[in-house]
């Protein structure tokens, strides 16, 4: 893929860019003030959704058209760029007719061929940076495919955001972080830009500095954090925006190292392998908490805790796809009677 720099004139070349603003605009004031407060304090780049996709009907589904006029006031009056979420070709043709500056493709949208390829073909022949969030299913080649056909459509200033991947288990995060699927994607697409939302991964104000400390670990280049003048009076995602004061706070925390060196090269690998590490404990942890219940349900059930015949079946089952990704058996048996004898002593805590 050539691709030209998403960088506008006037946005400093150096990690982290950085996109914030609220999650919606709401209203004038409201977008006015988060602005002028964001602008104060540094941000050159200004996102609201006028168009809000929301998982059921009934919620606050944006202010639509009516809020353009305000972005350009932002435009206007702050000097500020302004990036809108797009799912329509009419979102398209609508924040071009109002001068909005980046657009980029929500995670609802991108899983969706039919609605990125529309979206394409409102931007034929147009100049103007498009970033694709992932899909919500962790599918790497969904995501790619989206952004080829954005691609393929003619635009050149394309990044990626990753804003995590959609589950049922919403222990820490709201969308896990499957940090291996955007590092993957680096590595078959090296010249596109990656940014990193950590406020729709952690969900919560509180995870949003840990998140982007490892996005800039990662060596991610950029964050988009939702930040709100009143982030608790939000009419979407309250508990995941912060401040304007609270983001510079962050953004003065975050320890951004240079990884251009060959030490740092190590370092960004090691860094690679303690987030996998984190990720192996996290699924383990899932994994107790089920043998958890299937040993709530043997108790009432009165069925004993070793179910000798479901064992030897887990056991070869799981070598002999070990052995097809390249594992030795000998290894995986071990991991796997290690994780077993733990399940069996969480059980047999419950059975007591
Ligand atoms: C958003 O950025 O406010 C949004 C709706 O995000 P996502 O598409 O990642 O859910
Ligand atoms: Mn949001």
């Amino acid at each position: 893929m050539e691709l030209e720099s998403i960088l506008l004139p006037g946005i400093d070349a150096k990690r982290p860019l950085i996109i914030a603003g609220p999650c919606s605009a709401e209203t004038e004031e409201q977008v006015m003030q988060t602005a002028r407060e964001l602008s104060s304090r540094g941000i050159k780049i200004f996102r609201a959704g006028i168009w809000k996709p929301r998982t059921k009907p009934g919620g606050f589904e944006g202010v639509g058209a009516d809020a353009l006029p305000w972005l350009k006031r932002v435009k206007t009056e702050l000097g500020m760029y302004t990036a809108v979420e797009v799912a329509t070709a009419k979102h398209v043709r609508d924040c071009l007719t109002n001068d909005v500056d980046i657009l980029w493709i929500g995670a609802r949208t991108s899983a969706n061929p039919f609605a990125v390829q529309e979206i394409a073909d409102a931007l034929e022949g147009i100049d103007i940076p498009v970033l694709i969030k992932n899909p919500v299913n962790p599918d790497l080649d969904l995501w790619i495919g989206a952004i080829e056909r954005i691609y393929n459509a003619g635009i050149r200033k394309i990044g990626a955001i990753h804003r995590g991947f959609s589950t049922a288990d919403k222990k820490i995060y709201r969308n896990l972080p499957q940090w291996h699927i955007p590092i993957e994607l680096h590595r078959q697409l090296p010249n596109l830009p990656i940014i990193c939302d950590p406020s729709h991964i952690g969900g919560k104000r509180e995870l949003i500095a840990p998140l982007c400390q490892q996005a800039m670990d990662l060596n991610f280049d950029g964050l988009i954090i939702e930040s709100h003048c009143h982030p608790e009076k939000a009419w979407s995602d309250a508990a995941q925006q912060i401040t304007p004061a609270v983001l510079e706070f962050i953004l003065n925390t975050i320890v951004i190292r240079d990884i251009t060196q060959s030490t740092e090269s190590l370092a960004a690998l090691r860094r690679q392998i303690d987030e996998l590490d984190d990720s192996l404990l996290e699924l383990l942890a899932r994994r107790m908490r089920v043998s958890n219940e299937i040993g709530q349900y043997k108790k009432e059930h009165n069925m004993p805790i070793l179910q000798a015949q479901r064992y030897d079946e887990i056991l070869q089952h799981r070598i002999s796809q070990a052995e097809k990704m390249e594992m030795d058996a000998e290894f995986m048996k071990t991991v796997l009677v290690a994780i077993h004898e733990e399940s069996v002593r969480h059980q047999m805590i419950i059975m007591k």
